[in-house]
C-alpha cells in the first residue's frame, strides 16, 4: 500500500508531506518526508497520521462491568470487594459472550487509535471448572473478536494456581482460572502455530502471563518462563499495599524485589501496574531492561495508588500503557490521567518533563514512551512509523474540536491534554483499513449485557 500523509508522526516529531509504501506482508518498506509531488502519484491521501498504540493490558470480559461498580450497598469498597463482583460475571462469561464482548471492545480500541491488544487471558475453564473440549476455547473467542476487527492481538494465556501467598490451590469463585505451566504453554503453541499456518503472524501472536506472585510459586514461575521462548512475559506486580505486605511476610522481600532477585528478568518482561515500586526497584527494573505496564484509568478507578513517572522517566525505564478493566478505552485519557495524577501529588506542571529541567513537550514525551513500550509488550515491531514496523496508522481528524486552531507543532500536546478527545478518521493494520464499527457487533454486546 502507498500512502500522502499532509503530517506524520516520524522519530517523535511532526513529518511534512510524507509518502509511506508498506510491504506485501503488512511493513514499512519506504517513509519519506517532503516527497516531491511526483513521487507520490496514485498514493491513498491522508491528513495527519499517527502511529496505532498498543494497548498492553486488556481483560475483556471486564468490558461488560464498566460503569457497574461504581454503586455500593456496604461500606468499606474497595479493590477486594470490586475482584469478588468481577469474580460473579465472571463465572458466567461463556465463549459467545466472550467473544460478543471482545468484539465490541477492540472496534472500540480502533476508534480511539489503539492498533493492538495484549490480552491478560486467564479465564480458562468452564462455569463448573471443568476443562472445555478444547482447552483454548476461550482464547479462541478472543481471536475470533480480533480477526473480526482488525486489531492485532498478543494473547497472553495466564497462569493461575494458588488464591494467596502460602495458601495453595484456588477457591470455588476462582474456579475458572485453573492452569498449569503445561496448559499455558499448550494454549501459547496453539495460537502461535495457528498464527503460522494462516499467514497471520504480523497481527496474532502469544507470550504467556503469570497472574501475580500471590498466584504463581516460584518453581512454577521458571518452568513457565523457561520454556516460553522469547515471546512477551506479562504479570500483575505491586498494584495493591496489602499484596506487597503480604509478599514481604511471606518471601521477605517486596514484590519487584523478589522479581529482581528470583525471577531472571529481561526484556520479555512486562510489570503489569508495579504502582508500589521504590526508586532502587525502578533502577533496578531498567537495568534488567524489563517494561512496565501502567494502567492509569483502572488504578484510579481501583484506589490503587500512582506509580512515580518522574521517577521512571529519569531512569530511561520502559512503560506501556492498558486500559485493563476497560472504564476508560482512549489512550489519549490514560496519558493524561497518568501525567494529571503526578502534577496533582508533586503540585508541579508538566512533571514528565523534569527529567528534561522542564524542557519540551509532554504529549511528545508520553506519546513515545508509551509507542517504544508498546511494542515490547506486544512482543512485535510496533515501534511507530519507521522502517520495518509494522505499517499501523491513525488519521487522526483535525476538524476535532480539541484540535480546532491548533498549531501543527501543538497537536500532540492538544491530543492528549485538550478534550473530548479527538476523532479518529481513518485507520490501518498492517496495511490494511479497518472498519472501526458495525451495528451487528453493538447488537451482540447489548445482548450479552443482558445475558450476563
Ligand atoms: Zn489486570
Amino acid at each position: 500500500m502507498k500512502y500522502k500523509a499532509n503530517w506524520a508522526w516520524v522519530d517523535g516529531a511532526w513529518a511534512a508531506n510524507v509518502l509511506l509504501e508498506s510491504d506485501t506482508q503488512g511493513f514499512w518498506k519506504r517513509i519519506q518526508p517532503n516527497a516531491a509531488p511526483a513521487e507520490t502519484s496514485g498514493a491513498e491521501q491522508l491528513g495527519c497520521v499517527v502511529p496505532g498504540l498498543v494497548n498492553a493490558h486488556s481483560h475483556a470480559f471486564q468490558r461488560a462491568i464498566a460503569g457497574l461498580t461504581e454503586h455500593s450497598s456496604q461500606s468499606g469498597d474497595d479493590f477486594w470487594s470490586w475482584r469478588d463482583r468481577m469474580y460473579r460475571v465472571a463465572l458466567r462469561v461463556g465463549p459467545d459472550h466472550l467473544e460478543a464482548i471482545a468484539t465490541w471492545l477492540y472496534s472500540e480500541m480502533l476508534q480511539s487509535g489503539y492498533t493492538h491488544v495484549c490480552e491478560f487471558h486467564y479465564l480458562h475453564r468452564n462455569p463448573d471448572g471443568q476443562n472445555y473440549a478444547d482447552a483454548a476455547e476461550m482464547t479462541w473467542a478472543l481471536v475470533r473478536a480480533a480477526e473480526k476487527v482488525g486489531i492485532g492481538l498478543t494473547m497472553l494465556p495466564t497462569l493461575y494456581m494458588n488464591q494467596g501467598f502460602g495458601q495453595p490451590g484456588l477457591n470455588s469463585m476462582q474456579r475458572r482460572f485453573a492452569s498449569t505451566p503445561e496448559s499455558i504453554l499448550g494454549i501459547q503453541q496453539s495460537v502461535i502455530e495457528y498464527a503460522n499456518a494462516s499467514g497471520k503472524q504480523a497481527c496474532l501472536t502469544s507470550g504467556v502471563a503469570i497472574h501475580s506472585l500471590r498466584a504463581v510459586a516460584e518453581i512454577e514461575i521458571l518452568n513457565l518462563t523457561s520454556s516460553s521462548g522469547t515471546a512477551p512475559v506479562h504479570i500483575h506486580v505491586a498494584e495493591q499495599t496489602k499484596e506487597v505486605a503480604d509478599c514481604v511476610a511471606h518471601t521477605g522481600l517486596r514484590p519487584v524485589e523478589w522479581l529482581l532477585a528470583h525471577a531472571n528478568m529481561d526484556a520479555r518482561w512486562n510489570l503489569v501496574h508495579a504502582t508500589h515500586t521504590s526508586v532502587p526497584e525502578i533502577r533496578g527494573i531498567q537495568v534488567q531492561q524489563a517494561s512496565v505496564v501502567l494502567c492509569p484509568t483502572t488504578e484510579a478507578n481501583l484506589g490503587d495508588g500512582l506509580f512515580d513517572l518522574p521517577e521512571g522517566l529519569l531512569q530511561k525505564m520502559r512503560w506501556s500503557i492498558g486500559t485493563d478493566s476497560h472504564v476508560n478505552r482512549n489512550w489519549a485519557e490514560e496519558l493524561r490521567l497518568l501525567e494529571y495524577g503526578c502534577r496533582l501529588s508533586l503540585r508541579k506542571r508538566n512533571v514528565s518533563l523534569l527529567h528534561l529541567n522542564g524542557l519540551g513537550s509532554t504529549g511528545q514525551v508520553l506519546f513515545e514512551n508509551s509507542v517504544q513500550g508498546g511494542s515490547q509488550a506486544a512482543g512485535l515491531p510496533l515501534s511507530g512509523i519507521a522502517l520495518g514496523q509494522r505499517a499501523d496508522l491513525v488519521e487522526i481528524d483535525l476538524d476535532s474540536h480539541a484540535l480546532l486552531g491548533v498549531p501543527v507543532e501543538r497537536l500532540m500536546d492538544a491530543m492528549i491534554f485538550s478534550t473530548p478527545s479527538f476523532e479518529v478518521r481513518n485507520l490501518f493494520v498492517a496495511g490494511k483499513k479497518c472498519i472501526q464499527q458495525k451495528m451487528e457487533w453493538k447488537s451482540a454486546f447489548l445482548k450479552t449485557m443482558l445475558e450476563l
